[in-house]
C-alpha cells in the first residue's frame, strides 16, 4: 500500500508543479482556484485528477475544448515515477527525516527541470531554497552525528563546482551556460558531496553532449540556439545521488 501512496503523492506533486510553473511564469499568486488558461473557466476536482482527467477528456478542456498540453500528464507521470523509484530504491536505508528531505528536494528539482526546459531560466527562489535546505540538512547531520567530514566535503564540493562553473560562465561570456546553472551547482555540491559531485557533473556534461548531438542531427536546434543546461544538471544530480557510489566503485575496479 505504501508504494501506491508514494506514487499517488508523486502524481499530486506533479500536478502542483504544472500549476506552479504556469503561475510563477505569469507572476500569479499560488492561491485561488485553478482555471483553464484559455477560457478562464474555473476547474473543479473532476478536472484536476492527475493523469485521469487528461486521458478521459482526451487532452481537451471540458469547457472550451481547447487542447491541454501533453506537458500536464507527462510531468505528473514522471514525478510519480521518480517518487516511486526513489522510494523502492532507497527506503530501507533512510531515516524518515532523510526521506522527507529527499522528496522535498525531488519536488523542487522537478519544478526547476520543467521551468528551465520551458523558459530557459532557473527561478532564484527555487535555487536558493535548494541551497538552503541542503545546507540545513548537512548542518543537522553534523550536529546529530558529529562527523565534520560530512559537512566539509559537501561544502568544498559546492565551492569547487561553483568556481568551475563561474569560470566557464565568465570565459564563455554567458554563452556556455546561464548564471542560474552557476548557482545551481552550489546546491549540487552540497547535496551530493564528494566524490559524487564529480560523477554528477560528468554525467551532466555527457548527457548534454549526447542529447545536443542528437538534436543537432535531427536539426531541431541550430548551432546557435541554446539548449538549457539545467535539465541535464538535474538528471546528473539524481543519477549520481542514487548510483554515485556504485559508479565510483565500478570505475576504480578498472584502475586497481
Ligand atoms: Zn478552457
Amino acid at each position: 500500500m505504501d508504494f501506491l501512496f508514494v506514487f499517488l503523492l508523486g502524481l499530486a506533486i506533479g500536478s502542483f508543479i504544472n500549476c506552479a510553473v504556469y503561475r510563477v511564469y505569469t507572476e500569479q499568486s499560488m492561491r485561488g482556484t485553478s482555471f483553464c488558461p484559455h477560457c478562464r473557466h474555473s476547474l473543479f476536482a473532476k478536472d484536476l485528477v492527475p493523469l485521469l482527467s487528461w486521458v478521459f477528456l482526451f487532452g481537451r478542456c471540458r469547457y472550451c475544448k481547447e487542447k491541454i498540453s501533453v506537458q500536464y500528464p507527462l510531468v505528473e507521470l514522471a514525478v510519480g515515477l521518480v517518487f516511486l523509484s526513489s522510494y523502492l530504491f532507497i527506503v530501507p536505508a533512510l531515516s524518515l527525516a532523510t526521506l522527507f528531505y529527499l522528496f522535498f528536494v525531488l519536488s523542487l528539482l522537478s519544478f526547476v527541470f520543467v521551468y528551465d526546459l520551458k523558459y530557459y531560466i532557473i527561478p532564484d527562489f527555487a535555487v536558493f531554497s535548494l541551497i538552503g535546505i541542503a545546507l540545513l540538512y548537512r548542518f543537522f547531520h553534523f550536529f546529530t552525528e558529529g562527523d565534520v567530514n560530512n559537512l566539509l566535503y559537501p561544502v568544498f564540493s559546492a565551492l569547487g563546482a561553483f568556481v568551475f562553473f563561474f569560470l566557464i560562465f565568465y570565459l564563455s561570456k554567458g554563452k556556455g551556460m546561464g548564471f542560474g546553472d552557476v548557482k545551481y551547482v552550489i546546491f549540487m555540491g552540497l547535496f551530493l558531496g564528494f566524490p559524487e559531485i564529480i560523477v554528477g557533473l560528468f554525467l551532466s556534461f555527457s548527457l548534454g553532449a549526447i542529447i545536443g548531438l542528437i538534436l543537432l542531427t535531427l536539426k531541431k536546434k541550430g548551432m546557435k540556439s541554446e539548449i538549457p543546461f539545467g535539465p541535464f544538471l538535474i538528471t546528473g544530480t539524481i543519477l549520481s545521488y542514487f548510483f554515485g557510489d556504485f559508479l565510483v566503485d565500478w570505475y576504480f575496479s578498472f584502475i586497481i
